[in-house]
C-alpha cells in the first residue's frame, strides 16, 4: 500500500533540495521503448527554444537514454560543492547515466533509489528554471513516489503508443501517478501512425484512436499524436535529437505538443 505524504511546507521542501523551478513536469510511460525519453527531450528542447529557462533531468535509472539521444560526451563537473549540469544547445541536462554505472543502478532496491534520486536532486545546481522536465523510469512507482515527496510536481505527461497492450500499461501508469497525488497534464500518443512519403497515405501501424478514447475516458487531455518518423529515429540514434526542430516535417507537431504545456 502506498502512503502519500502531503506537502505541509512545499516552499521549505524546495529550499531543502535547493531547486528553484516554477514548474516541474514528470514524463512517464507504462513500459519502455514507447519513446518516453525522446518526448521528454523534445518537450524540454521545445520549451527552451520558445524562450523559457528549462532543465532536463533524466531519472530513468534503468535505461538512461538522454545522454545518447542528445549526444552528450561531457561529464558534469563540480563547482561550489554542487554538480553543474552538462549544457546542450544552451539547456542544462543531467542524467543518472552520467553519474552511475548502469549495472549498478539496475540492482538498487527502493531505499537506495530513493537516496540516489534525492542526492541527485540536492547536489545539482540547476539555477533558476521555468521548467524542470524529468524523464521518469517506465512503470514503477518508486521514483514517482520519491519525487512526489521531494518536490511539488506540477504534473505528469504519460507517453504511450496506440497498441492495446501499451495502452493498458499507460492506464496503469496513469493510475500510479494519480495514486501518488501527481496531477495528469496529458497523454502523448507516440508512433501514432506512419505518413508514407511514397503513396502519401496514413498507415495506422499499431491501430488508431485508442489513446484518444482512453484519454477521454480518463478525462485527461491528449496533447499530441506524434507520427512514426524515420528521421526522428535516426537523429535519436546519432545523438542529434536537438535537430528535430530544424526539420519542418517534425517541427510543427512537436512544437504544437510543447505549446500545450505553456
Ligand atoms: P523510451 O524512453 O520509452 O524507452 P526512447 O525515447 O528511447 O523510448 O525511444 C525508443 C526508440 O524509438 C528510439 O530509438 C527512438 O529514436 C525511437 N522513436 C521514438 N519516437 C519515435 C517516432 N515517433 N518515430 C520513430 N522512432 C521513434
Amino acid at each position: 500500500e502506498i502512503v502519500v505524504r502531503p506537502f505541509e511546507r512545499p516552499a521549505e521542501k524546495i529550499g531543502q533540495i535547493g531547486l528553484a523551478a516554477k514548474s516541474v513536469i514528470a514524463v512517464g510511460s507504462g513500459k519502455g521503448g514507447v519513446g518516453k525519453s525522446t518526448i521528454a527531450a523534445t518537450l524540454a528542447l521545445g520549451l527552451h527554444r520558445a524562450g523559457s529557462k528549462v532543465g532536463l533531468m533524466d531519472a530513468d535509472v534503468y535505461g538512461p537514454s538522454i545522454p545518447h539521444l542528445l549526444g552528450i560526451t561531457d561529464r558534469p563537473h563540480a563547482e561550489n560543492n554542487r554538480l553543474q549540469p552538462v549544457v546542450v544547445d544552451g539547456m542544462p541536462v543531467m542524467s543518472m547515466g552520467l553519474l552511475v554505472p548502469k549495472e549498478e543502478a539496475v540492482v538498487w532496491r527502493g531505499p537506495m533509489l530513493h537516496g540516489a534520486i534525492t542526492q541527485f536532486l540536492k547536489d545539482t545546481d540547476w539555477g533558476n528554471l521555468d521548467y524542470l522536465i524529468i524523464d521518469m523510469p517506465p512503470g514503477t512507482g518508486d521514483i514517482a513516489l520519491t519525487l512526489s515527496q521531494l518536490l511539488p510536481l506540477t504534473g505528469a505527461v504519460v507517453v504511450c503508443t496506440p497498441q492495446d497492450v501499451a495502452l493498458l500499461d499507460a492506464v496503469k501508469a496513469i493510475a500510479m501517478y494519480r495514486k501518488v497525488g501527481i496531477p495528469l497534464l496529458g497523454v502523448v500518443e507516440n508512433m501514432s501512425y506512419f505518413a508514407c512519403g511514397g503513396c502519401g497515405a496514413r498507415h495506422d501501424i499499431f491501430g488508431s484512436g485508442g489513446a484518444k478514447q482512453k484519454a477521454a475516458e480518463m478525462q485527461i487531455p491528449l496533447l499530441a499524436e506524434v507520427p512514426i518518423n524515420v528521421d526522428l529515429r535516426k537523429r535519436g540514434d546519432d545523438g542529434r535529437t536537438v535537430d528535430n526542430f530544424d526539420d519542418p516535417a517534425s517541427a510543427e507537431v512537436l512544437m504544437g505538443m510543447c505549446r500545450t504545456l505553456v
